[in-house]
């Protein structure tokens, strides 16, 4: 029975057939876990074989957003004491873009806060992302916010591959979380991007008290846009921001296994990331999220600090993974900076008296 279901769902990935409501119900609550990665994995390594890529985000512009989305730590309403800096200059961008592409990213993500950039700043962005693409052969994602047809092209010219904007959740919740932008601005913008030709990145974020109908609706939306890159945040509440007050997080690593075993059978291709909240979250899962999602971020989010460049590699190589990036793996982990003190003996046998001879 079990089988008969895996294999069908197996089938429709690779025959590009849907997925119905009542089998996503099923993967997201009743078919065996183990089972389930096993069938993910499958559909994952058609396109992505053994690797992973690893993304790290630059916030190069902190705080003063006048959005009110209710999760976020740079919010107007959030009050969270968070570093706030307007965009660091060129010079500082270009070193954090040099430091990531050595540091094994196939992709860098810059994002700022903010409804969306004027056009200014868009010029602005668009003489970055030129010298960023003279100088490294790296990926380049930009979150910038909001965007209309014309900035979208002009950022495209300038040789930007990728746009992150999220559509967080489901389009009926929306208003839950935010009252200054809506929905469909998030969608306008996917859809000003795709026109001009970049490459779109979106997911969301888990555990804002959406139902598992509400997760299918998400996957499903991505699927339509035929999104070729979705970030899965995990909810992290916060101190500061109205939602950490309202939202129980009671996400299981379990559970978020399946969400994003679930986003792998509706999107077979796409780079389904994990994103945000892993470490809270998934915990010790990590690495068998892997197997249904094949990219994940180091070095922290927009909001959060996550582990660091030594744990996440390990977590790769660990898994039986390589990384999808000019270094290599081995060598990249052997030159970082492993942060492990040994205990003294006293520390390692406290029942038994040491005696140091001298
Ligand atoms: S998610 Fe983006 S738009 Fe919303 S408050 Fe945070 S920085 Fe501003």
């Amino acid at each position: 029975m079990k089988d008969n279901f895996l294999n069908s769902i197996y089938q429709k990935c690779t025959t590009k057939q849907s997925i119905t409501q009542s089998e996503a119900l099923k993967i997201l609550a009743e078919v065996p876990l183990l089972d389930l990665v096993q069938t993910a994995y499958k559909v994952r390594y058609e396109k992505w074989k053994n690797t992973v890529t690893i993304h790290i985000i630059n916030n190069i512009q902190n705080g003063f957003c006048p959005e009110d989305c209710s999760y976020c730590a740079q919010a107007k309403t959030a009050k969270t004491g968070i570093n706030d800096y307007p965009i660091k200059s060129d010079e500082e961008i270009l070193n954090e873009a040099k430091a990531a592409y050595e540091r094994g990213a196939f992709r860098y993500c810059m994002v700022s806060a903010g409804r969306g950039p004027s056009k200014r700043r868009v010029s602005k962005l668009a003489e970055l992302i030129s010298k960023i693409k003279e100088k490294y052969p790296i990926q380049v994602c930009l979150s910038p916010g909001l965007l209309n047809d014309e900035s979208a092209t002009t950022l495209k010219e300038a040789g930007l591959d990728r746009l992150n904007h999220n559509l967080n959740t489901s389009k009926n919740r929306y208003q839950e979380i935010c009252s200054t932008h809506t929905y469909q601005d998030r969608l306008n913008t996917l859809q000003s991007a795709k026109k001009a030709g970049l490459e779109l990145c979106s997911g969301m974020i888990v555990g804002m008290g959406e139902s598992n109908e509400e997760i299918i609706e998400l996957a499903t939306k991505f699927k339509e846009l035929e999104v070729p890159s979705i970030p899965i945040n995990f909810f992290i509440p916060i101190e500061g921001t109205p939602l950490s007050q309202k939202t129980p997080t009671n996400l299981s690593p379990e559970f978020c296994v399946r969400i994003l075993c679930l986003m792998r059978f509706f999107n077979p291709n796409a780079e389904i990331r994990i994103a945000a909240g892993r470490e809270l979250h998934l915990r010790s899962l990590q690495g068998l999220a892997l197997h249904a999602a094949n990219s994940i971020f180091m070095d922290g989010y927009l909001n959060a600090t996550g582990t660091n460049q030594v744990e996440t590699l390990q977590i790769i190589k660990d898994n039986g993974f390589t990384i999808e990036s000019e270094f290599d793996l081995e060598l990249l982990l052997k030159t970082s900076e492993l942060n492990v003190k040994l205990k003294s003996l006293s520390e390692l046998n406290p029942a038994k008296k040491v005696t140091v001879k001298t």
